[in-house]
């Protein structure tokens, strides 16, 4: 299991690994060394890229920001000299990170740092911004929940097509209609929807807070990242830097309420391979859904098993306005 780092436009990465013994292993924890004459290996050369675009400029990081290609060509092994050269300025730059050496360590250290503002915001505003959001974040979870609710009476009552527009909403995101059993389809993501709403009142009664400040993720844009599978997490679990894992991790303002219930969505998926909520595929291009994510599938052909563990569909089933990232119409899909 991974935990994935979200950004507002939708795409996502992954930071940090869970093992089936329950420790977690941030994936800025390289494989194989990086850089002059290095192993280099792709999701490696990543990590460290990544990693880079995380340092302040002032300690070294690259400015312009790299771009995370996985390819360790002229400009990353630039920023990689150059931030040996700022943070160990009495030796020669060997422009090269090896796993669990100086570079890779301090490369650690700076991007994992606790911040106590973001953006001019201080901590406490900044939870203010967001806790502000969850009124219509729950609002939102409710209208997935009841349209999820009309799509099973629609099925249950064996109704001939054409059907009702909550079906085909739920068909669209779900895939409701790939599976020989949409009731009890319907029924699992139901029950996702209603982890949601237990932790939206767990957070809103104040008996766990939902929210938490995350670590420095400055260049990248992240706006919030969680553990997938923190449904299941004990509650004092911990990720490999010492972060609790079953809460949201905040890192910058500009996150909504869609982004939280993305979120959400990670977090309330069990922690087993066959419940975790992750990235399956994207609905853009809208209206057809048709650009090929992670796993090589897409919103459209994306089969019910996949829709289900895919956080993006639990998000698009929450629009409040269905027209907006609903099904392609008059159209068979
Ligand atoms: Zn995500």
């Amino acid at each position: 299991m991974f935990i994935y780092n979200c950004r507002a436009n939708g795409s996502c990465y992954r930071t940090a690994q869970f093992f089936s013994n329950g420790s977690t292993q941030p994936l800025s924890d390289i494989s194989a060394s990086v850089g002059l004459n290095g192993v280099n290996r792709e999701e490696d050369v990543r990590i460290i890229q990544q990693r880079l675009n995380g340092v302040p400029e002032e300690s070294g990081g690259p400015r312009p920001v790299l771009d995370e290609d996985g390819r360790c060509g002229k400009y990353t092994r630039d920023a990689i000299r150059d931030f040996q050269l700022k943070q160990f300025p009495s030796s020669k730059p060997d422009i090269r990170i090896d796993p669990g050496k100086r570079t890779i360590r301090r490369l650690n250290e700076l991007t994992t740092r606790r911040r106590t503002s973001v953006d001019g915001v201080s901590r406490q505003q900044f939870l203010l911004i967001v806790n502000a959001y969850v009124p219509e974040v729950v609002r939102r979870v409710r209208i997935a929940r009841q349209r999820l609710q009309n799509a099973r009476a629609a099925y249950s009552g064996k109704l001939i097509k054409p059907t009702h527009q909550d079906q085909k909403l739920v068909d669209w995101h779900f895939k409701t209609h790939k599976t020989d059993d949409p009731v009890g389809a319907i029924g699992l993501i139901l029950a996702i929807y209603d982890r949601m709403d237990q932790r939206l009142t767990w957070h809103i009664t104040r008996a766990r807070p939902l929210f938490q400040l995350g670590f420095a993720k400055s260049s990248d844009q992240a706006v919030m990242y969680t553990s997938i599978g923190g449904w299941d997490a004990l509650e004092d679990e911990l990720d490999g830097s010492g972060e609790a894992v079953n809460k949201i991790k905040v890192v910058a303002t500009h996150a909504g309420p869609s982004t939280i219930i993305h979120e959400l969505a990670h977090l309330c998926g069990g922690k087993s391979p066959a419940d975790a909520i992750g990235h399956m595929a994207n609905p853009v291009p809208l209206p057809n859904g048709t650009r090929l994510e992670e796993g090589f599938s897409n919103y459209r052909t994306m089969n019910a098993q996949e829709a289900r563990r895919n956080a993006a569909s639990y998000q698009s089933l929450t629009e409040p306005e269905p027209s907006q990232l609903g099904p392609p119409m008059g159209d068979e899909w």
